[in-house]
């Protein structure tokens, strides 16, 4: 008789080699004052959209005995609607949606990547990109970003110059790219120059350009939706998640090539997006303009944040998202846990010297600017105490 293995140490035998060892996506989910390590809308759904919201779970209701429309037809045409406002016209079948971009993600390395295949990303960036890669068995290329011009910052360390994409582009030769725009934990936009050389240097990749926090792009940041005409291997994925304030609506989205979405049909799971699902996202987008009311209130408030890190001798990334990215600290995990002792939670992205922090109300980021500036001098690197003297 075959015996049932039982123990942890069982199961570890029993899991996928290339999954041993392996740690899973964990921002910690705490009760604290001031949350400020997920990139949230810290504004909660006003109470139209609400009551709205409630009245669609009540229309679908009776209807639960059936399965929903596979094809989330109405939802594809309210999506392109959305993102046909900003001026490039997008049609429903160049629209596919997932229970977050997350699942949007997952739905493209299932289809282009896979055993024997390679995705290319550039370090630092989106941290669950290399994880959804490894769930499929997709080989993770980690490529480096090069110091440059090529951002909307107008330079920096995290940038990622066309010559040094271009480079390692060419050299791997992947199935997948994977840009981030504005780019996560960094929090700036590329200039399509770096898109569309990266998309010429991969001549058999599938690009997908992750712009989760483009509506809080800078002026002028132009999104990669421009170049999807005549390039059917183009993606642009996108998120209600942000801007949006709908989180814990999960509904996530792509632009691509009506071939290309065609073929997303053949890995996900049927019905994958839930009657109710479909019908809170519809509801939402009716008030797309109230639901996006906060996002110039939140742009403010991580303006400040770089300009009051400045002051308190920090070195802030400039961003195009509602997070800001900071350095000049002796030991981020010391400072990330003196901030946490004071109710501020921000997140530690395994950058030595950095945190990140969300742009939330005026009353969480003065709250943080306020823990901040009462930490001891010697929070800062050694460097950076010497250039306050
Ligand atoms: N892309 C980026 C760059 C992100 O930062 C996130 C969320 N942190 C996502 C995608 C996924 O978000 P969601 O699944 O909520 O759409």
């Amino acid at each position: 008789m075959s015996r049932v293995p039982r123990s942890a140490w069982a199961i570890k035998q029993l899991l996928r080699e290339d999954l041993r060892g392996r740690t899973a996506y964990g921002a910690p989910q705490l009760d604290v004052p001031v949350a400020l390590n997920t990139n949230e809308n810290s504004y909660a759904v006003p109470a139209a959209v609400v009551d709205e919201i409630v009245a669609a779970i009540a229309t679908v209701a009776p209807g639960l005995n059936r399965y929903p429309d596979r094809e989330f037809t109405d939802l594809r045409g309210d999506l392109a609607a959305y993102l046909s406002r900003s001026g490039t016209s997008v049609s429903p079948e160049q629209v596919w949606a997932g229970n977050g971009s997350n699942e949007v993600l997952l739905h493209l390395l299932q289809a282009f990547g896979g055993q024997g295949r390679t995705a290319l990303g550039f370090t630092p960036a989106y941290s669950m990109h290399p994880i959804i890669a490894a769930t499929t068995g997709t080989s993770w290329a980690d490529g480096l970003r090069g110091v440059g011009v090529h951002s909307t910052s107008g330079g920096g360390a995290f940038d990622l110059s066309v010559e040094s994409a271009v480079a390692q582009a060419e050299q791997l030769d992947p199935h997948l790219v994977f840009l981030c725009s504005p780019n996560n934990p960094t929090g700036t936009a590329l200039t399509l120059d770096v898109v569309t050389a990266v998309h010429d240097a991969a001549p058999h990749a599938v690009i997908v350009v992750d712009e989760a926090y483009a509506e809080f792009a800078r002026p002028g940041t132009p999104s990669a939706l421009t170049l999807l005409e005549g390039r059917p291997r183009l993606v642009v994925t996108r998120t209600m998640s942000k801007a949006f304030a709908f989180a814990g609506g999960r509904l996530g989205y792509l632009a691509a090539d009506p071939e290309l979405v065609d073929a997303l049909r053949l890995v996900r799971m049927p019905y994958h997006l839930s009657s109710p699902a479909q019908a809170i996202a519809r509801a939402t987008l009716r008030h797309a303009d109230t639901m996006l009311g906060t996002v110039d209130v939140i742009k403010e408030q991580r303006d400040r944040l770089v300009a009051e890190l400045a002051t308190l001798g920090l070195d802030p990334v400039p961003s195009d998202a509602n997070f800001v990215l900071f350095g000049g600290l002796r030991d981020s995990h010391v400072t990330w846990q003196a901030l946490l002792d004071r109710g501020v939670l921000v997140r530690d992205v395994g950058i030595a010297h950095y945190l990140r922090v969300t742009a939330g109300t005026p009353e969480e980021t003065t709250a943080f600017l306020d823990a901040m500036a009462a930490l001891p001098q010697d929070h800062l690197s050694p460097e950076h105490l010497e250039g306050q003297s």
